[in-house]
This record gives structure tokens, sequence and C-alpha cells, in this order.
């Protein structure tokens, strides 16, 4: 009798080396989208307008906020909100080591300390015992930053700012469409700040959005986005407005662009889809890694929806001789794109200049951070695709053993 054999879930080895250059990321933009935005330059108004409405209200019925407040860009949005929950000089936001720089510049630019406390490793989002020890009679906010897309531990979290009175603004800058505990992100705390960035899940080329259930942070932040303009100011040069306006506050310009709306209107239809499609590579590419024990991969945790804006995998201390960076340039000799999330905060110059940081602050942080690869997971890549990243992360491992 045959003998059943399974067969192999890839063939490693065999393939050479992919004829083309997979790169890192692309931004998935249909035909509804280019069409759009023909329609919003042939209709005479590009700035922000109805469409940006229209955005806007699709946006609050997707993640079941009470108000949405477009801008031009995710640290836009995290700054108007640090501005309206009134954040100033002397004021301690605590944020995660592992975020872009943007999470805690904005804070810098109310005049108040980011104050970092450390992640866990499981899912790379803040540590909330860490948080706790971090809190001093100035902190005022914390903000959770949903690292790769998956939601931080948001009960533990909004417990902690409810105990000692601060105030919570999420960087959901990877999650859009990510859930926790049945709640969308965007929902659940004093705001959350989303990134429409070329590279991100939802794109609008530049762009980001402020949701919240509170009407008064809503207010300020619209007239903040806009120069400190009275009320539809906006609308002065339409058939309905009025030449006249008032300055009530020294506001900014972060308003949206009806032209980036209207790729976002298309993109919002899309985003649910577009979740599913990261999810589905992300477990072809976990089940395939699950097998490598050079290799760490990311594990959802129990009771949320990831939205896998990233895949990041981790090398195993000393299981392989050569370091990440070496990986990473072997991946590149694979004609495969990858990146690193992210440079920690506090090995950045700048943070250890002005606030004294140094390399051994946050341990976790830096161990995430020392294995971390962030390969490619974009709608466009073909499922093809996805092999090609595994085959070559295979040999590359093969290579390498120790
Ligand atoms: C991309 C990103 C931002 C900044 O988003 P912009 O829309 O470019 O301002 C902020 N935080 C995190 C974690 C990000 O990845």
């Amino acid at each position: 009798m045959l003998e059943q054999v399974d067969p192999p879930q890839t063939v490693p080895h065999q393939k050479a080396v992919r004829p083309t250059f997979l790169p890192f990321s692309l931004p998935d933009l249909g035909e509804d989208e280019i069409s759009e935005v023909v329609d919003t330059l042939r209709s005479g108004w590009l700035t922000m307008g109805p469409k940006t409405q229209q955005f806007e209200a699709n946006f609050r019925d997707y993640v079941g906020s009470a108000e949405a407040v477009a801008v031009n860009s995710c640290t836009a949005a995290l700054h108007l909100a640090l501005v309206a929950a009134g954040i100033g000089e002397g004021d301690e936001v605590i944020t995660s080591p592992l975020t872009f720089c943007a999470t805690a510049n904005t804070v810098i630019h109310q005049r108040a300390k980011p104050i970092l406390a450390d992640i866990k490793a499981e899912d790379f989002n803040l540590d909330p015992k860490q948080v706790e020890k971090k809190i001093t009679s100035r902190t005022r906010a914390i903000i959770p930053v949903h690292m790769a897309g998956q939601p931080c531990r948001m009960d533990e979290l909004l417990d902690i700012a409810h105990q000692y009175d601060l105030r919570v603004i999420e960087d959901a800058a990877h999650a859009i469409g990510a859930s926790y505990k049945g709640q969308r992100v965007g929902s659940m705390s004093d705001a959350t700040a989303f990134s429409f960035y070329a590279t991100k899940n939802l794109t609008t080329g530049e762009g980001g959005m402020l949701t919240t259930n509170n009407e008064e942070l809503a207010e300020v932040a619209r007239n903040l986005r806009l120069h400190g303009l009275s009320h539809h100011a906006w609308k002065r040069y339409q058939a309905v407005g009025s030449w006249y306006y008032e300055v009530i506050a020294p506001g900014f310009k972060y308003n949206m662009t009806d032209i980036q709306a209207s790729l976002g209107l298309h993109q919002l239809a899309r985003i649910d889809q577009f979740t599913e499609v990261r999810q589905h590579y992300a477990a072809i590419y976990s089940e395939a890694f699950a097998a490598i024990p050079e290799i760490q991969i990311p594990v959802a945790g129990p009771d949320l929806t990831h939205a896998w804006h990233l895949y990041i995998i981790r090398l195993t201390p000393d299981a392989l001789t050569i370091n990440r960076d070496h990986f990473i340039e072997e991946l590149k000799a694979e004609n495969i794109g990858t990146s690193v999330h992210f440079i920690p905060l506090h090995l950045h110059p700048f943070y250890q200049a002005e606030f004294g940081y140094a390399p051994g602050d946050f341990p976790i942080t830096e161990a995430v951070y020392q294995g971390a690869i962030s390969l490619p997971l974009y709608t466009r890549m073909t499922e093809a695709d996805i092999y090609t990243v595994i085959e070559a992360v295979q040999r590359i491992v093969e290579r390498h053993r120790r």
C-alpha cells in the first residue's frame, strides 16, 4: 500500500530568488477611488467640503464613535486631541517607546513631557503595570499605541485612567478595522487618532481622523483644524456661506481636502475586505514560521480583532549566526523589501539629550527591537508573493542556523 504523505506547505530551497523586487508596501487604490478624485477635480471644490463631511459621517458610523474630525495626518489628530484635552506646560503624558516619533513629538509641541513606559513582549503594546509605575502628580494622559494593528489592553488602561483621572488618547495609526472585546478601536476612549498615510491600511495619500464621543472635544478640534475660525467658516466661498467669520483661537492648518476624502470614502468601503486579506496572509506566514524555531511569530491575543497593519517577526536570540541587520540585507538580496518598526524613541539622540533617556531604560522594547523585522503584508500581494517571502526566510535560516 502506498503511504499517504501530506503535500508540503512550501517547498524550501528549490525555488530561486524571485525575479522582481517585492516592495515592503503598496497602496491598494481601485477605479472607484480614481473616478471619485476625478469627480472632485471636475467639481471645482478641492479643499475641505462635502466629500470630507461624507467621509467623516461614514467613518463615525464605521468605528461607532459619536464624532469624527478629518485632518491632514494622524500627527495632526494627536496634536489636536492633546490641545483639546488641555495638555500643556509641565504636564506628563505616558506612552510607549516602541512607536513613531510623532506620538511623542506632539506631546512636546504642547510643552508637555513624554514619559515612556515599557511594553509587553507578547503584543508589543504598553504594559499597564509599567504605566502605573510612571504615574506622578503631573501625569495628565496616556497615549496607548495599537502596535501593528493589535489593540492594547484597553480595559486595564481605561481602569488606570479612571483611577488616576487621566485622559486616554489612542494612537490608532495601525488600527483601523481593529476591535477590542467587541468594540471598534476609535469608540472606547476620550479620543483616537487614525493615520491615512500612504503605507497604512486605509490611505488618502496623507490624512488622518480624530474620533471621540465627546462633543465638546470634537468642537474644539473642528475649530482648531482650520485656523481657529468660527464655525462653518469653511463654507464662506459657497452659496450658503457668508464672507463673515471670527477667529476664536490661534488654530492650525490641519484640515483634510475633498481630494483626500475622495480616496477615503472608497477605501473605507473596502476596509473590512482589506483586513480579511491581511488576516489570511498573516495566517499563512504564521503557519509556515511556527515550524522554524529561529523565528518568533506575532500572536493575536484573545477577545480582539487584529488589523494586521504589520507582520513583525523576531529572530530568536543567538539562534542564528547573523544578526537582524544582516538578515534584512539577505532578504534584500532575495528581492524582498522589509522594514523595522520602530527604532525605540529612547535610542534617538533628541529624546536622550532632552529627557535623559538612555539605552537599557526599556529592556523589553530593546529586546523586541533587536530581532524585529517587518515583512511585506498588503492586499496587492498575491498568495504566491507570500510564499516567496516564506521561502526566502527559510533559505536564509537554513544558511545561518547555529
Ligand atoms: C504612521 C504613524 C503615525 C503618524 O501618522 P501620520 O498620518 O503620518 O501623521 C503616528 N503613529 C504611528 C504609530 C504611526 O505608525
